[in-house]
């Protein structure tokens, strides 16, 4: 067992992880900084795994840098190895290869695992989440062949392989168990349109439909569910998302689904650990309690945050805006800020047919707005969610923001 000098120990190679060593040193920070990450490939982005079919790992250019980047920057790279426990009181973690680390400050990013699918036969051949890359892979080599693809969940990641599934030309039925797609994420008013494009591109969908069991001597042939027998080749499931926080719980840092932390990404325990990117639970000024995101933008713009403090910048709050998106075959998924079950939605139609923006409002004032294939109207709503501009729905009436922003602009330059 060795024991190293104190500096910044990561856990999670994955885009939250990355973000805390790279602002690290870009931040100017000398110390030590070692990154673990139980997966064997360079750290990595996760959005084109379900947006293209891959069968080699060269298809994918998905690595975040070269592996020269972290020799260039002395950031000690451990791929392949997991941190099994993490002891605060000692403020070292230990690897399953047995080495020990003592660190200054830890820093979680463990990412999220996809839930299991809790039915019989979910251990046959042909049945995959989507999660890694080397998910990714095997589920790119089965679309080759696979000609009857049954999804099973029709959040973001389901909807997405549906479409690089329909794609492939495999007939695609999305199975999923409340009685609409996208029922966490998006509004009610958009989910209509969202479902009426993938039918249009020949995806089957289930709604209010739950698998009962995956059936098949050896390999999947069937899916059972509660109105059908479906035929499958292929079953990708994404039902979900749990935060990988089973360390922190184990080390006694508080845990409720995700790492506990203050408003400056902070354990609530310890204040020499902090926690970002998907396994993190904190504070935000968009949201009325605590919330976990799972999303590019939260990740990377939380693990600079941290990053910069632990290279001496003074501490911040977390307070970036939310964004997200989302690519379903022809259909461009954005959201900016979040939107509470309550909020007032609004519809607003683009001047193409293609283009729909829902804008929420919140005790009178913009707070959300999503979009579909109308990224200028997605940046609009970012530069003025960002900047807390107020917008209300009288401002919004026969307009649109990218309008109302243009407005604005040339009213100040007048005045
Ligand atoms: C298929 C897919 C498509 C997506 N598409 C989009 C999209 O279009 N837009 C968007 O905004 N977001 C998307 N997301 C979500 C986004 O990728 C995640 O929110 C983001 O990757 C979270 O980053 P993270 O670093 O917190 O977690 P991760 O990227 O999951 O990385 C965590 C890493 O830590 C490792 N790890 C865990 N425990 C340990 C340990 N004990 N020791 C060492 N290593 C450990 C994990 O194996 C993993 O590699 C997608 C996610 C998936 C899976």
């Amino acid at each position: 067992m060795t024991s190293d000098s104190e500096g910044v120990v990561v856990v999670g190679g994955g885009q939250a992880g990355f973000s805390v060593v790279s602002t690290l040193r870009a931040a100017g920070y000398v110390g030590p900084v070692t990154l673990f990450a139980d997966e064997p490939h360079l750290p990595y982005q996760r959005p084109p795994l379900s947006k293209k079919a891959h069968t080699e790992a060269a298809d994918l250019s998905v690595s975040l840098v070269p592996e020269s980047f972290y020799a260039e920057r002395d950031i000690e790279l451990r791929l392949g190895d997991d941190v099994v426990a993490v002891d605060p009181a000692a403020r070292t973690v230990r690897t399953r290869g047995g080495r020990s680390v003592t660190y200054a400050h830890l820093v979680l990013a463990t990412g999220a695992r996809n839930r299991p699918l809790p039915v019989p036969g979910a251990d046959l051949a042909g049945v995959h989440a989507l999660r890694s890359l080397d998910d990714a892979l095997a589920v790119g080599r089965a679309l080759t062949t696979a000609r009857d693809v049954v999804v099973v969940g029709g959040g973001f990641i389901g909807l997405e392989l549906a479409q690089v599934a329909r794609a492939h030309g495999a007939r695609v039925t999305v199975v999923e168990l409340a009685d609409r797609l996208l029922s966490r994420a998006l509004s009610a008013e958009v989910e209509p349109h969202v479902r009426e494009r993938h039918e249009q591109a020949g995806v089957r969908i289930r709604t209010g439909t739950s698998v009962l069991a995956l059936e098949g001597s050896g390999r999947v042939e069937r899916v059972v569910t509660s109105d059908a027998v479906l035929p499958a080749d292929l079953v990708v499931y994404g039902i979900g998302a749990a935060p990988r926080d089973e360390l922190a719980r184990a080390a006694g840092l508080a845990v409720d689904d995700g790492v506990l932390v203050d408003e400056q990404l902070r354990s609530v325990s310890d204040p020499r650990v902090f926690a970002v990117g998907d396994c993190a639970r904190h504070p935000h000024p968009h949201a009325d309690g605590p919330v976990r995101l799972e999303s590019v933008q939260n990740a990377t713009d939380q693990g600079a945050l941290v990053g910069r403090r632990l290279a001496g910048q003074p501490p911040a709050r977390y307070e970036s805006l939310p964004w997200f998106w989302s690519d379903q075959g022809a259909v461009k998924l954005q959201i900016a800020g979040l939107r509470a079950p309550s909020d007032d939605v609004r519809l607003c139609v683009g001047d193409v047919p293609e283009r729909l923006a829902a804008y929420a409002f919140r005790g009178g004032l913009l707070a959300a707005v999503e979009t579909l294939n109308w990224p200028a109207e997605h940046l609009a709503a970012r530069r003025l969610l960002e900047r807390r501009t107020p917008v209300s729905a009288d401002d919004l009436a026969g307009t649109t923001l990218g309008a109302l922003a243009r407005a604005r602009r040339a009213a100040e330059v007048r005045a």
